[in-house]
């Protein structure tokens, strides 16, 4: 136990998962409040370890079981099935893990929230939020250096693809310099900004560390506390899910929250029957164009300078596909990725699926709260087949790009696909068979209005049907958004904060 033990088990407000939302939540909501809250998160903190600290080192976190809940998934009739989501098991979550992509999500995402049903999530109120967390996660553009990423800037140009600036939420079909989370090398993960050093909490928010959760605790339908691997806790005013779009709806399910003929399937009494629980999963998709450089690409904080939007689907959508760049070879060398060639000096244009129609499941395996549960992305399963044939366009678009002026001087050769893959069915059957998610599964506990079965939260995000519960991270997300999510998580957490103030106010 980190920060100040209250001499009791009992806690006005529980968080379970400190990560993105969770951290950002337990901070902001013990400083708007008098109230105890005690923060439950999975794994350790690793205030000093410098694989998590720095993000030049953290490649090697993904997948390692120290560090990784590593999900596998069930095979998919379509897609590749041997790829797996990696949640990061720590303190700050996946923000403290992940590629620091900083991206506000577009305004028009936004109102599509509220539009979809998420009752006073948009653009206008959500804004300040975003504002807000930008700033607490010392984000800042990344250096402009790397004579590669300006060579990607010149071809654009070339092909009359406006740079756009994402640092301040511009999007449309063009090329921008990310931003980052970081400071001086360093991720500026959640728990970072908003929780270290643990020696220093404020006195009325407890962190509880390597610790599970398993179940919420009832007494009829109010929450009432969490059973743990390490016993039970309580709380008088309400328990807070935070623990991603993977194990939130696992907990809830444990809890009898849940699509009801399923919970009877794993022998799981039904407490609320909640169809959406664990339903409307989606994520983001992408493969790899890769080619050998003639050079090294330059000085990169990460190597990961550049999103490309673009307008690939049947939609009018001003972009519906994001392209990450990359100064290196395809990043997996795990199966089926190790049979493509790497060479030491590469760089990557990985289209994904930023406006999926895919939609997945997460499922019990059992009733064992110790079994890692059923994820089923369910890629490429669309009926109009639209997911598969945006990462085809994205292959084309980027064969394209190689033949300008700007980036031909830095091209041996195209090592993936490779000149040998040309029609619609081959570049469609290598785009899923080297599918990679981006790691963004979301909307798994969606938000939505009361004429909605699907919806699991209200837009104060309480969980229907049971009162003190709710849901505060990437899981309540009503539709995905078209950018890397973190940002717009943390946003989450920052406004759910105000939200539970403002009802116990
Ligand atoms: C490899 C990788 C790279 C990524 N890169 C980017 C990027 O560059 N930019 C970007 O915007 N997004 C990126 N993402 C996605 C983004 O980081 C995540 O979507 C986001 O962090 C999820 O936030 P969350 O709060 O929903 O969940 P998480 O951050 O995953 O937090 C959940 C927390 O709950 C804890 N927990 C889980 N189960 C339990 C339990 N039973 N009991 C107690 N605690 C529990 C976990 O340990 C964790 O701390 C990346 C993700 C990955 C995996």
């Amino acid at each position: 136990m980190r920060g100040n033990p209250l001499s009791k088990t009992e806690y006005d407000f529980i968080i379970v998962g400190g990560g993105s939302a969770g951290a950002t939540l337990a901070r902001k909501l013990a400083d708007s409040t008098p109230a105890s809250i005690l923060l439950i998160e999975g794994g350790p903190a690793y205030e000093d370890d410098p694989k998590v600290m720095y993000l030049k080192e953290s490649l090697g976190l993904v997948g390692d079981p120290t560090y990784d809940y590593d999900y596998p998934l069930v095979p998919q009739e379509r897609g590749n099935s041997l790829l797996r989501i990696s949640r990061a098991k720590m303190l700050g979550g996946c923000s403290a893990h992940n590629d620091a992509w900083a991206l506000r999500a577009p305004d028009a995402d936004m109102d599509r929230w509220e539009a979809a049903g998420a009752d006073g999530w948009n653009a206008a109120t959500t804004g300040p939020y975003f504002e807000q967390v930008l700033t607490d996660m010392k984000v800042h553009p990344v250096t402009r250096t790397a004579e590669l990423s300006q060579a990607w800037i010149a071809a654009a140009a070339e092909r009359g693809w406006p740079e756009i600036d994402n640092t301040r939420g511009e999007y449309g079909q063009g090329i921008s310099w990310v931003s980052l989370n970081e400071h001086e090398g360093l991720r500026y993960s959640t728990a970072m900004a908003y929780l270290f050093p643990l020696s220093d909490l404020a006195p009325n928010l407890t962190v509880q560390l390597e610790t599970l959760v398993s179940r919420v605790l009832f007494d009829g339908t109010r929450a009432i506390g969490v059973e743990t691997d390490r016993g039970s806790f309580y709380a008088s005013k309400e328990i807070i899910l935070s623990a991603g779009s993977i194990d939130t709806p696992k907990i809830l399910m444990l809890s009898g929250v849940g699509p009801a003929d399923h919970l009877a399937e794993v022998g799981i009494d039904v407490l609320i029957d909640s169809p959406g629980v664990g339903s409307n999963l989606q994520d983001h998709i992408e493969t790899p164009v890769t080619w050998e450089a003639t050079r090294p690409a330059g000085e990169s904080i990460n190597g990961l300078d550049l999103g490309m939007y673009a307008s690939l689907g049947r939609s009018d959508e001003d972009f519906d596909t994001q392209i990450t760049i990359g100064h290196f070879n395809y990043w997996l060398e795990t199966e089926p990725f190790d049979e493509l060639e790497h060479t030491e000096l590469a760089f990557t244009f990985a289209p994904n699926v930023a406006r999926p129609s895919s939609r997945g499941v997460v499922r019990l395996a059992s009733s064992d709260w110790r079994d890692k549960p059923l994820v089923d992305p369910r890629y490429f399963t669309d009926e109009a087949n639209e997911d598969e044939a945006k990462l085809i366009a994205g292959i084309k678009l980027a064969r394209e790009f190689a033949q300008t002026e700007a980036l031909r001087g830095w091209i041996v050769r195209e090592i993936a696909p490779g000149p040998s893959v040309q029609t619609d069915e081959e570049l469609g059957a290598y785009a899923r068979r080297y599918s990679n998610t981006v790691y963004h599964p979301m909307c798994t506990a969606k938000m939505g209005s009361d004429d909605d079965p699907m919806a699991v939260v209200d837009g104060r995000l309480r969980v229907r049907g049971t009162e003190g519960l709710r849901v505060v991270d990437g899981s309540v997300m009503p539709e995905i958004v078209r950018v890397n999510p973190n940002i717009t998580i943390v946003m989450i957490g920052a406004r759910a904060a105000d939200l539970i103030a403002e009802d116990h106010a």
